[in-house]
């Protein structure tokens, strides 16, 4: 539905600012609330952003999708889903939290040994980082992997943004440190979901090739439902694969 949105709320203001010159009030505002929804999109969207490009989904026609874990490790959670993986022969993109890391080293080196790729989500996840200038953002990013480097012995090089928040500070502190950014086109909702059946339905209903889904492994819906989940994905044809494979 976002698709165009940049055009649709560029050219609304554009437009809404060429009836200015007929003086109204009401213009003037119009295009202020127009160019700040503008500017909001971009920094809470990741699949929309302009100040950073990230990928949010493979381009292919074959029926492929990624599962992405955020937040973790957790010592309660994280366990669970990997041996769900395990059983299902499926790999997975861990973003790890360089502080969780730091508390569970061995489930960082589980995450790795069973052949699921770590990327960073900073050190800290505090959203006011953010907006803080790129060198901070910077060392926060470094720092991280730093913490997962000594543990794993691989240097991450994929990164997604808390809360997908985005702005040309964090993509200045990404080109710095040789990065990539990592989104996604479906969301689960596993932070405020309860029903799992409607979760699984939600993230099934939305699928497509390339599809990079978002979970997160300290949620306990997220556990309990992953089977489920990968056992309806692929009953809709579609394999889920790692994006080392591509
Ligand atoms: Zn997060």
């Amino acid at each position: 539905m976002l698709k165009n949105i940049h055009i649709i709320l560029i050219g609304l203001a554009l437009f809404i600012l060429l009836h200015t010159f007929l003086d109204t009030v009401f213009a003037v505002l119009m295009t202020f609330v127009l160019l700040f929804s503008w500017i909001i999109v971009n920094i809470f969207s990741v699949k929309h952003s302009l100040f950073l490009k990230s990928i949010c989904r493979i381009r292919t026609k074959e029926k492929i999708v990624f599962l992405s874990f955020d937040d973790g490790p957790s010592d309660q959670f994280t366990p669970v889903i990997l041996s769900t993986l395990k059983r299902n022969n499926v790999k997975a993109l861990f973003f790890c939290i360089g502080q969780h890391a730091e508390l569970y080293p061995d489930l960082v080196r589980r995450i790795s040994d069973e052949g699921h790729r770590i990327g960073n989500h900073t050190y800290s996840h505090n959203w006011k980082n953010a907006f803080k200038p790129s060198s901070i953002i910077e060392a926060e990013i470094n720092h991280a992997n730093n913490i997962l480097f000594d543990i794993t012995g691989c240097k991450p090089d994929l990164f997604r943004p808390p809360f997908g928040i985005t702005n040309p500070s964090i993509s200045k502190a990404l080109k710095s440190s040789g990065m990539n950014s990592v989104g996604w086109d479906i969301r689960s909702f596993d932070t405020i979901s309860k029903e799992s059946q409607k979760m699984i339905r939600r993230i099934s209903e939305k699928l497509r090739p390339g599809s990079i889904i978002l979970l997160h492994d300290n949620r306990e819906i997220t556990s309990r439902i992953l089977n489920e989940l990968i056992q309806t994905i692929q009953n809709k044809g579609y394999k889920i694969v790692s994006l080392a494979d591509i």
